[in-house]
């Protein structure tokens, strides 16, 4: 079951009662047993069973929400939507993103003849994906991205490239949070 969608208002001040934390934390404890008594209360009466999802045979339905890792879209014509402006790689955190630029056609475009992500630092923040001025980059739902070795962990542009039309969940969950228009 995906879990429920809580939007976060950046632009709301805190108010004084949330800057004491205390309410926070009576808040806190009160979910946490909301869900202990509704878990345990449930179990008893036979209404809820399954508390283990077997990965990787079984799988939940994420919510929309959900950040697996960062890939780059690709348009229709196979083409990236990224102009290697650079914005992602200097909101990154964790400086795992590695761009170099080529000039396209007339001169005017440009493109990223090197976009690299070591995935083993990457936290899957979506820091890039809001910086993006393109939707180029985007949080896709892939988590399963582990590797033996450091080479294996450095994802090229090729391997990141994914067709708009697989992306359709993150990217519609991006357009109403960022309040964009579709391109
Ligand atoms: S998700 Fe965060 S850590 Fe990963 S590449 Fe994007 S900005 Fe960097
Ligand atoms: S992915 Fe977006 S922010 Fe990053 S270089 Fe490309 S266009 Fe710029």
């Amino acid at each position: 079951m995906p879990g429920s969608v809580i939007t976060v208002r950046r632009d709301q001040a805190e108010t004084l009662l949330a800057r004491i934390y205390l309410w926070e934390i009576v808040k806190g404890c009160v979910i946490t047993a909301r869900h202990f008594w509704r878990n345990l209360i449930g179990y008893m009466i036979g209404r809820r069973r399954t508390f283990v999802v077997n990965w990787p045979e079984e799988k939940v339905g994420y919510s929309p929400a959900f950040r697996g890792m960062p890939v780059l879209v690709q348009m229709e014509n196979g083409a990236e939507r990224c102009v290697a402006c650079g914005l992602c790689e200097k909101a990154c955190p964790t400086d795992c993103i590695t761009i170099f630029p080529e000039e396209v056609g007339d001169g005017i475009q440009r493109r990223p003849k090197v976009f690299d992500i070591a995935i083993d630092r990457c936290m899957f923040c979506g820091l890039c994906e809001e910086a993006c001025p393109e939707e180029a980059i985007v949080m896709s739902r892939r988590v399963e991205v582990a590797s033996i070795t450091k080479e294996g962990c450095l994802w090229h542009k090729e391997d990141l490239l994914t067709p708009a039309s697989e992306l359709p969940i993150r990217l519609g969950h991006i357009r109403n949070g960022y309040d964009r228009s579709p391109n």
